[in-house]
């Protein structure tokens, strides 16, 4: 399972999703609504690979019929173990036959380290803890499982004792767990 974020491969996705995505029709501003990435990354992107840009590039944030059909032939490319970060830094894995994917058929990919560590499926409950703070490391050593939401919280901020600055800090960057 890979989990060097900074490796080629990353890249190397990242761009290829952006380009098929835009090549099949979509505009930035749907790329942007797509995957959450910035349009001014989107826009660097393509202009790295040298993608002939279309004019009027930033109208219309709805999606229209056309650029539905376009994210379902992007995803119709992809391949199960594909993967890429997110603009909040978590990594998320196509694994489209997962009993938790999302509608997209993608699963973060901390949860998918974990339950090749435990050997089974996480519940929905289950969250993960990152133990150095990194979302984005999925090392099985850096992933801690915590029973429900709540246990991860009190991990956070023990009962009874003061919230240190650097757990706050650390739960602001945890949105979701
Ligand atoms: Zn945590």
């Amino acid at each position: 399972m890979p989990t060097g974020y900074r490796s080629e491969l990353y890249q190397e996705q990242y761009a290829d999703r952006i380009c098929s995505l835009y090549l099949s029709g979509l505009t930035v501003a749907q790329i942007e609504q797509e995957t959450g990435w910035h349009h001014s990354t989107v826009s660097r992107v393509l202009r790295s690979r040298k993608v002939q840009m279309r004019p009027g590039g930033m109208v219309g944030r709805r999606h229209t019929e056309a650029a539905k059909r376009a994210v379902g032939e992007a995803n119709s490319n992809r391949v199960p173990g594909d993967w890429w970060m997110t603009t909040d830094l978590y990594i998320y894995e196509y694994q489209p036959n997962h009993p938790y994917a999302n509608s997209n058929g993608d699963v973060r990919q901390y949860r998918l380290v974990m339950e090749a560590k435990l050997g089974r499926f996480l519940l929905p409950e289950e969250t993960i803890h990152h133990v150095n703070g990194i979302k984005y490391d999925n090392a099985p050593e850096n992933l801690e499982l915590f029973a429900s939401r709540g246990e991860h919280s009190s991990h956070h901020a023990p009962i009874g004792r003061k919230v240190s600055n650097e757990t706050k800090q650390r739960q602001s960057q945890e949105k979701k767990p």
